[in-house]
């Protein structure tokens, strides 16, 4: 009898694999690491032999579901990032080593989208949005349960819409002003420098300091630490502006690493959102993530629940 499923997170130097019960309960994770050497071709056997030797038979096993970081349509990779997969048809790779039909495969920000909506912060809800604030910004969107991809599966790459539109920052897709040039780590940093140099407002961070730091000081009352979290959180809240126009999601989902600093950063881009929302979606639920690092193989696992 079919009673689990795997979730797998691959990212350029480890994988995640969680194995579920189907009511989605994380019953065992571990990670791998990913071997990037020869194209790729031996992170799908270096799975399937870890998983091969786990004491849950494969023929118990309902299905498998992948979150890999780059843009995929149709469930063809079209580039990894940081993964040397191009054009790569993971389901039919996997299905070599697995002989499984149920083999899934999306984008990692739109798994971790999908976790949270299926055992995390957005449970319950069919319609939810999510911006992941960390090393850049990333996102995604649900709606009715199903992640959406667009024509070249950039749907949900929130970081780029442009919010800065005179003397934006470079952002690393090219483009100036993007959200991610404001909101992710570097970008807090970048934009603490600068408002260092434009304005007179004191602060007690020296050289060196992480967006961390610039939170952490901001709760003590940092007078220019507080004016980058303000403009961060105004940013944030403008992309909720948009998103919640747009596919008009019952919940916003804050995550990533800055988000750690929380409920200080959730309450001001709330704020920020409640000042321009369009009367109908003021009531946008905003809410801090709940499944951290386990959000992508959750997700992934949910693919095959929610097929
Ligand atoms: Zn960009």
């Amino acid at each position: 009898m079919k009673k689990y499923i795997y979730g797998f997170d691959i990212g350029g130097t480890s994988i995640k694999i969680g194995l579920f019960n189907l009511s989605g309960e994380l019953i065992e994770k571990w990670e791998i690491n990913t071997n990037i050497t020869n194209k790729g071709v031996y992170i799908l056997e270096d799975i399937y032999e870890s998983i091969k030797k786990h004491q849950v038979q494969l023929k118990d096993v309902l299905g498998y579901g992948f979150g890999v970081p780059g843009p995929i349509v149709n469930g063809i990779i079209i580039k990894g990032i940081n993964l040397p997969w191009e054009n790569y048809d993971l389901k039919k790779e996997f299905y070599k080593y697995i002989k499984n039909d149920l083999i899934f495969v999306e984008n990692d920000a739109n798994v971790a989208v999908l976790g949270e909506t299926w055992q995390g912060a957005a449970k319950g809800y069919k319609n939810s949005a999510m911006i992941t604030v960390g090393t850049g910004v990333g996102g995604g969107i649900v709606v009715n349960s199903k992640v959406i991809d667009g024509t070249h599966g950039s749907a949900g790459e929130i970081g780029h819409i442009r919010v800065v539109h005179e003397n934006g920052l470079l952002c690393n897709c090219g483009s100036v002003g993007c959200l991610e040039t404001v909101a992710s780590a570097t970008g807090i940093k970048n934009m603490f420098t600068q408002m260092h140099q434009t304005t007179n407002l004191s602060t007690k961070l020296k050289d060196n300091y992480s967006a961390k730091d610039i939170f952490d000081a901001a709760k003590e009352g940092d007078l220019l630490s507080l004016a980058v979290v303000e403009k961060t959180s105004y940013y944030l809240g403008y992309a909720c502006q948009i998103l919640s126009l747009v596919t008009n999601p019952d919940i916003i989902i804050i995550g990533g690493g800055v988000a750690k600093s929380g409920m200080f950063f959730i309450d001001k881009i709330r704020k920020h959102f409640q000042q321009t929302a369009f009367n109908s979606v003021k009531d946008t639920i905003i809410v801090l993530a709940q499944l951290g690092n386990d959000a992508g193989i959750y997700g992934a696992a949910s693919l095959v629940v929610n097929d």
